[in-house]
């Protein structure tokens, strides 16, 4: 007896897998800023009133910006990437996990071809050139895309490069 109120119970099978994702999602986002870095932004804003003091925005915006700031800062030669950046790899330094990331936190961490999420991929998303160069990271040449439409993007280049690029600049 006594049971009525009790949410119904998920098979521990359900339950493993939503902890599994969970630990997944937590080791993708990690911490984005190093301590230093985090104090380093706070001094530097100290003394002014805040931007955007007075204002409101939507939870949804709020991410968005700081998504967009995180990029930016991401991108730019002050970043710790680029400095030392000799590497064997293909891609330039730039293109590590921390700007994959923010590519899919941007695009939901979603396929942009077929809307399967990263979650229901069950393996990560990957990160695609638009243009087909691998050195060009700039945000606007990132897109977020699963195993299956990645290997589709291979073939008929040229569509594919009209079909993201104004994708992305309606993001
Ligand atoms: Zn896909």
């Amino acid at each position: 007896m006594g049971n009525t109120n009790q949410e119904p119970r998920r098979s521990r099978a359900t339950r493993k897998k939503i902890s599994e994702a969970r630990k997944r999602r937590h080791a993708q986002l990690g911490h984005l800023n190093t301590p230093e870095t985090r104090k380093k932004i706070g001094e530097a804003g100290k003394g002014r009133p805040a931007w955007n003091k007075g204002k409101r925005f939507s939870k949804k915006s709020r991410q968005k910006m700081s998504v967009a700031a995180l990029i930016r800062f991401a991108t730019s030669e002050n970043h710790p990437a680029w400095k030392g950046g000799i590497s064997f790899d293909p891609y330039p330094p730039i293109f590590n996990g921390h700007l994959k990331r923010l590519i899919k936190e941007r695009d939901s961490y979603t396929c942009q071809l077929c809307s399967i999420t990263e979650e229901e991929h069950y393996e990560q998303l990957s990160v695609h050139h638009i243009d087909y160069d691998k050195n060009n990271c700039a945000v606007e040449n990132l897109i977020t895309l699963c195993r299956a439409c990645n290997s589709r993007v291979n073939f008929r280049r040229d569509q594919w490069l009209v079909f993201f690029t104004e994708k992305v600049q309606r993001v």
